[in-house]
């Protein structure tokens, strides 16, 4: 079956008469058993890995169905919920290092993952290494410091980077170190990190997955060799999720295809009408054929989203931030993902740590949302003459 199809069947049991479309939302901390040994058997299953529903807080049927659709999307053998994508990415980086540990990280990674590091794995003994988001920096790094493991974001936060994923994974593996992939930007549609050769794939299902800005949820999906640890990990911790989010990422799976259709529709239009204005001297879209790793994109990514950069022309540069005040549709503030445009100015010269940044030193993040785009245009058309009439 094609991605749309299975997006609709996937995580929903086979229908018998009198059922009903979705799975139920099933709450729960106490389930019960009909006797002690019952008990007992649901207990000797869950030690052998089994997924049994036994407590609240080893999951419920609603979160066990949003596992098997993460699973089934991403071609994994097992999948783990989090309560955001950043406990998604902090929970795996702890279950899979230890103390003398060295952790490769790419320097375009999600941004509080840098305080993560800074804060809770340096002291515990992990050295991090940040390194570019360039494809032969990578390989050369991983050659020359052999890290425990590598977390990827592939494009790159804020400004969208392509890494060359199945080389680097391929080197990976010889080296035997882990790789993981932060998937946020693909929503799990337009990439598929495990067939790429990757072990773990995370994503913040906060963003396209349950698209209605809602919903805090991260997921992990990956193979049967490393399930084990993630699941004694979590039920060592305790995390767990609530069956009520879990049912909002389902309903938000169903209409994922048909929103990104129309994100990526309006975003590229969008890309196009920017790059070719005099007004902006930069503009960074997967898509579009001078963002880098655009030629890796075309081969292992299906699709794009709604997020695209730009710097405005460098006499303009220090007004961006009136720029993003002065428009009206897109609302100003963190995430992405929703149904809704957005709009962020960003310095990336302020996160950057592996190599100076060099390029323009402000830019405009948009979340292109499913307003009608000649809408959005005229918003953005706007926000220029605003800008040209007050520095001329
Ligand atoms: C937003 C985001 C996260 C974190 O997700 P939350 O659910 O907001 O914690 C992780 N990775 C990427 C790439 C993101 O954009």
């Amino acid at each position: 079956m094609n991605f749309g199809t299975r997006l609709v069947r996937t995580g929903r049991s086979a229908p018998v008469e009198g059922q009903t479309v979705n799975p139920s939302v099933v709450r729960a901390s106490t389930v019960l058993f009909p006797t002690m040994d019952a008990l007992r058997d649901a207990q000797r299953r869950r030690d052998a890995d089994e997924r049994v529903f036994s407590y609240g807080a080893r999951g419920t049927p609603t979160a066990f169905a949003l596992e098997d659709a993460l699973c089934e999307l991403e071609h994994g053998d097992r999948a783990f919920l989090y309560p955001s994508g950043l406990a998604a990415l902090s929970m795996t980086l702890l279950t899979l290092l230890k103390g003398g540990d060295t952790l490769a990280v790419i320097d375009t990674v999600y941004p509080p993952v840098r305080r993560f590091c800074r804060r809770v794995l340096e002291p515990m003994g992990v050295e991090v290494r940040f390194v570019p988001p360039e494809t032969d920096a990578i390989v050369s790094t991983l050659g020359s410091v052999r890290p425990a493991a590598i977390l990827l974001e592939s494009p790159g936060s804020g400004t969208f980077e392509v890494l060359d994923l199945p080389k680097i994974t391929a080197f990976a593996r010889s080296l035997e170190v882990t790789t993981i992939v932060d998937n946020t930007w693909s929503a799990g549609m337009f990439l598929r990190p495990l067939e790429l050769g990757a072990d773990v794939s995370i994503q913040a299902l906060t963003k396209y997955v349950c698209g209605h800005s809602d919903v805090m949820l991260g997921g992990v999906v990956v193979r049967d060799d490393l399930a084990r640890s993630f699941y004694e990990f979590n039920e060592d911790t305790g995390l767990c999720v609530s069956p009520d989010d879990a049912y909002a990422a389902l309903r938000g799976l169903r209409s994922l295809g048909a929103r990104l259709a129309q994100h990526q529709a309006s975003a590229t239009t969008i890309a196009r009408w920017l790059a070719d204005s005099g007004d902006v001297q930069m503009v960074r879209y997967p898509a579009l054929s001078d963002c880098p790793g655009h030629d890796d994109w075309r081969r292992d990514f299906s699709g794009a989203n709604g997020l695209l950069s730009f710097a405005l022309r460098d006499d303009w540069v220090a007004h961006t931030d009136s720029f993003v005040d002065s428009l009206s549709l897109f609302g100003i503030g963190a995430s992405w993902g929703g149904y809704e445009s957005l709009a962020l100015s960003f310095e990336p010269g302020s996160v950057r740590t592996a190599r100076p940044w060099t390029g323009p030193h402000k830019w405009i993040r948009l979340s292109i949302g499913l307003e009608d785009v000649s809408d959005l245009m005229d918003d953005l058309e706007q926000a220029f003459s605003t800008l040209a009439a007050s520095h001329a």
